[in-house]
């Protein structure tokens, strides 16, 4: 599959056109290994390194239309991996704060996207379930590899009123998509679709 057939397949299941322009404008040849380039438009995950894996195009615009961005917003990407999420995220809000486990990728991520010209996103070592507290509030929270049972609550508390959080969630032997939304009296949760994610560690 190529960048256009993979574009116009995007377009028919992501009711968002904002969320495919983004993965339009982001080059995802940039956020895998050079032996991998060839295959950078395949809707499938690929290979970063570390047994870790960037994740699918159809799932990343999935995850960004369910935060249901605006240009103001300010998001934390956890499990940043290769940072081409964190990517298509920064086309969609003001500032990505990144967090990833493995310091390598981190860096390398911070690398790529550099070397993509993108500057409004920050990416940090260190464990994401416990998010960034010092820099929460955050608008949106996209949480890239799964959680057993729960949302961890420390990033549920990062949100800000209004706030919209997705992730990945394993619960009796199976993993959905989980969608919290935290209004003026709580939180709301969806169990949405199956997906397949790592764990988060
Ligand atoms: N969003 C990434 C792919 C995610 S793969 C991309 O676009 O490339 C999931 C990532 O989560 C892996 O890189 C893994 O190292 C990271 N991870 C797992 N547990 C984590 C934790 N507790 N904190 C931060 N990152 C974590």
């Amino acid at each position: 599959m190529g960048r256009d057939e993979l574009l116009r397949s995007l377009r028919t299941r992501i009711a968002d056109d904002r969320v495919v322009d983004a993965i339009a404008a982001v080059p995802r040849e940039h956020f895998v290994a050079p032996a991998l380039a060839a295959a950078a438009y395949v809707d499938a995950p690929l290979r970063i390194g570390g047994g870790q894996t960037i994740s699918q195009p159809t799932v990343v615009a999935r995850m960004c239309e369910l935060l249901e961005l605006s240009p103001t917003d300010r998001v934390l990407d956890v499990g940043s991996g290769s940072g081409y999420h964190a990517a298509v995220l920064s086309r969609l809000c003001a500032r990505v704060r990144g967090i990833e486990l493995d310091p390598r990728l981190a860096a390398r991520a911070a690398r790529s996207l550099a070397v993509a010209g993108i500057d409004n996103v920050t990416i940090c070592a260190g464990d994401g379930a416990l998010g960034l507290p010092g820099e929460a509030p955050f608008d949106a929270i996209n949480v890239a590899a799964t959680a057993r049972d729960v949302v961890p609550a420390a990033l549920e508390r990062q949100l800000a009123v209004g706030g919209r959080l997705v992730a990945p969630v394993a619960h009796d032997g199976r993993e959905h998509l989980v969608l919290v939304r935290r209004g003026p009296n709580g939180f709301e949760r969806h169990l949405l679709e199956p997906v397949r994610f790592v764990p988060l560690r």
